[in-house]
């Protein structure tokens, strides 16, 4: 059958194989009533810490509330500022102003899309809480440098690992291949159902290796209860359902032949493209699962319509920086403030790299970006 569109993300082809499974482990939930906290998501957070390669793992509703209840059980709120990348999903910065703690931007390398470790410390003052890397389009940010900065200046590191499980970076410090979600204070996944890993709704997980975090996470979870009715602190619901662990439990065996697929993927875009757009950097020592495989070109706009004209999907992450949303106009920033973030909001475009993309869709989708250079 010859090929004549390519979706950005094809959830049926990822569905197909585990769909047994999927109505088994369902019907097991509905059977159980237990459909808040329960068996499965007891499992889920054993799997997903040893995934992550941290001791704990606490599973919540969303990868949004994972960063709330990160900042939350850090007890980030008024008067603190907390240090991210200008260039992300409105998440990163969105959460660290709803805890009432103001969001101060530092520009990214143009290379990796990731927060410039060497901008940071300029930024640090004593209001400086915490630094928020993210790990953008599953590429880890320099984790070597941002955790000797935390370290220096005492602050905590919440890695925005949401759009990065199972990505990997080499520690020149520590000697040792670590996982996303493995290295700073804490750790934020989204399950969201276009992310690596994704439920059939909003589902989310946290990560850290400190035990007293982990369990203060957990109680924050449920309205901050430390026994039923007794509450420790003010939390919120941050449960995730049992319906989603079950489903996030069969799909994680898939998981890392899903990133071998994204991979393989990648490296025939690498190949095939190299002479017309820049095709990511991914540094020495990294290992990143292609959330996005995301290109350059200053004929991004134009390349973009022609790509749509041909049935192709793509997507632009991120038109516009944080730093220029009206939201956070009362934060002073303005054009030109974070030269490499709002370039790259001009240039970047996203492909289709989902692992079950056939021979045939990746040559079309080269083609079509072949013919408009032609
Ligand atoms: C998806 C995403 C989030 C939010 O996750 P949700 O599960 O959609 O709430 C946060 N940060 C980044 C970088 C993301 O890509």
């Amino acid at each position: 059958m010859t090929v004549n569109n390519v979706p950005l993300l094809d959830l049926n082809a990822q569905y197909e194989p585990m769909k047994d499974d999927i109505i088994q482990t369902m019907t097991e939930v509905f059977n159980s009533k237990r459909f808040i906290n329960g068996p499965k998501v007891d499992e889920l957070e054993t799997k997903m810490a040893d995934y992550c390669g941290a001791k704990y793992a606490i599973a919540v509703s969303s990868g949004t509330d994972a960063l709330i209840v990160s900042l939350m059980a850090l007890e980030i709120g008024a008067g603190d500022e907390v240090i991210t990348t200008p260039f992300t999903f409105f998440a990163t910065a969105g959460c660290i102003a709803r805890v009432g703690a103001k969001p101060v931007f530092v520009d990214i390398d143009p290379e990796t899309f990731n927060i410039d470790s060497k901008q940071i410390e300029a930024k640090i003052t004593p209001k400086t809480k915490a630094i928020m890397p993210v790990h953008l389009f599953g590429q880890m940010a320099d984790m070597d440098p941002i955790l000797s900065i935390a370290q220096k200046h005492n602050l905590y590191v919440i890695e925005d690992a949401a759009q990065a499980i199972g990505s990997t970076y080499y520690s020149h410090n520590l000697k040792v291949e670590k996982k996303a979600g493995s290295m700073g204070t804490i750790g934020c996944f989204s399950f969201f159902p276009s992310k690596n890993l994704g439920a059939c709704g909003d589902a989310g997980a946290v990560t850290t290796n400190d035990e007293a975090l982990a369990k203060k996470i957990k109680a924050l979870r449920m309205h901050g209860e430390s026994q039923r009715y007794y509450h420790d602190y003010i939390g919120g619901n941050f449960r995730i359902d049992a319906l989603q662990a079950a489903l996030l439990l069969v799909k994680l065996p898939y998981l890392e032949a899903q990133h071998k697929g994204r991979i393989a993927n990648a490296k025939y875009y690498d190949i095939n493209l190299a002479n017309l757009v820049q095709t990511p950097k991914i540094h020495t020592g990294c290992k990143t699962i292609y959330n996005q495989y995301t290109i350059r070109t200053q004929k991004r706009d134009q390349l973009l319509k022609h790509l749509q004209d041909q049935k192709i999907g793509c997507a632009v992450y991120y038109p516009v920086c944080l730093h220029e949303q009206k939201c956070f106009a009362y934060l002073g920033y303005k054009p030109g403030d974070f030269p490499a973030s709002e370039k790259a909001a001009q240039e970047v475009l996203a492909l289709p790299v989902y692992a079950e993309l056939t021979n045939e869709q990746k040559a079309y989708v080269v083609a079509g970006i072949k013919s408009f250079f032609a």
